[in-house]
């Protein structure tokens, strides 16, 4: 069926409205009527070819949520009228070591929900800024949320797993001392998902205007990451910091931060890299620097399910879909508070 949808003809065109076609759903798949999409850092790098390998038209949305319209004769998990979301994975390879660990994120077979090969045309997975999505049920999650929540809900597709999951790897909880840099839309969810497992959580920032909001988000401390004076307080004390900026830079000044054995675990991915850090930062604390890709489909439920019963949802503004353009230009001055949301409703005029 064809549906209606944003996205751009090439890395230097904005986004315009285009239309979709979605796969008529196979047995095992659930059809989605999208209610919702989050705007991820990822979708403009992805949209605007800062990552190699960008297939035009490109169409992006990793953090969808909606109602099931459709479901295949052997979907046994899903009916219609349920609340559902799909984040970054569509397909994996469902049978090699990480698929049955439940780790789809790490498939070398993953399919992502957009500039994935596909045998769906065009040829490549074209994402949630569009009115449907067809996706096997394995890759399909259950909002357990009230509904009036649906629209903050979305971040956590994206932003609120890829927080979620480091924070658990690196065991966060009471009596660890945790760092979060880039108070965007996947710092906010990692400062919020970090005070609820029970840690102590510092906000670095270079925004001194988001000092305040950081502490409201549960922060107990705020650090401006450009005052090395603020820095040097802190120095060898972080078990784990979370780093999401999405620009190259100094790595060394977080480092020096981590106590002996302490992570330094990277989820933001810039266009270039970080300047190189210095080896003696690492070999005289037995320091690690980590790196962190979303989470699988179970911990993805995990988080969702967490996030429900500790009330967590993302700040959010919700735009039209027309303002794609203009929510990108303010996103890369990090003026948002602190995730945009499509209204996929917008997308029918
Ligand atoms: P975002 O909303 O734009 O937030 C990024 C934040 O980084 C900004 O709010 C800003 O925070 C800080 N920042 C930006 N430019 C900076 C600079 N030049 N120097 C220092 N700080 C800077 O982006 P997002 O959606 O959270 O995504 C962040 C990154 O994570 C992107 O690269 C995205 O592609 C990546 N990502 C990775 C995964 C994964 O699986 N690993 C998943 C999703 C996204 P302050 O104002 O507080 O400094
Ligand atoms: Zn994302």
């Amino acid at each position: 069926m064809v549906v209606k949808a944003y996205g751009a003809y090439a890395g230097d065109k904005p986004l315009e409205p285009l239309e979709i076609t979605r796969r008529p759903p196979g047995p095992h798949d659930v059809q989605i009527d999208i209610a919702y999409c989050g705007v991820c850092h990822s979708d403009l790098h992805q949209v605007r070819a800062e990552w190699a390998g960008t297939q035009f038209p490109c169409v992006p949305g990793h953090e969808i949520v909606g109602r099931v319209s459709v479901v295949g004769a052997h979907v046994s998990g899903f009916r219609p009228g349920d609340l559902v979301g799909v984040g970054c994975i569509i397909d994996s390879c469902k049978h090699c070591e990480e698929c049955e660990t439940g780790l789809e994120n790490y498939c070398d077979g993953m399919v992502g929900t957009y500039n994935f090969p596909t045998p769906d045309e065009p040829g490549w997975t074209l994402g949630g800024y569009s009115q449907r999505i067809v996706v096997h049920e394995r890759y399909v999650l259950r909002i357990r949320h009230p509904e009036d929540q649906l629209a903050a809900v979305a971040p956590l597709l994206c932003a609120g797993i890829t927080t979620y999951s480091p924070l658990r790897h690196w065991q966060t909880g009471p009596g660890k001392k945790v760092g979060v840099v880039g108070i965007g839309g996947l710092g906010h969810m990692g400062i919020k998902l970090a005070h609820a497992m029970g840690a102590h959580v510092v906000a670095f920032t270079t925004s001194a205007s988001k000092r305040d909001d950081a502490r409201a988000l549960g922060a107990d401390e705020v650090v401006v990451s450009r005052n090395p004076e603020e820095m040097a307080a802190h120095a060898k004390s972080f078990d784990l910091i979370l780093n999401t900026v999405a620009a190259p830079h100094d790595l060394d000044a977080f480092l020096a931060l981590l106590k002996r054995d302490g992570t330094l675990t990277l989820v933001g991915a810039p266009a270039s890299p970080h300047p190189s850090p210095d080896v003696f930062n690492l070999i005289f604390k037995r320091r690690s620097i980590a790196g962190s890709m979303i989470g699988g489909i179970p911990e993805t439920q995990e988080m969702l399910d967490f996030c429900a019963e500790h009330g967590i949802v993302a700040d959010i503004e919700l735009i039209r879909a027309e303002q794609i353009n203009e929510a990108y230009e303010r996103m890369l001055k990090g003026d948002v508070k602190y995730r945009f949301v499509i209204d996929s409703a917008t997308l029918a005029v």
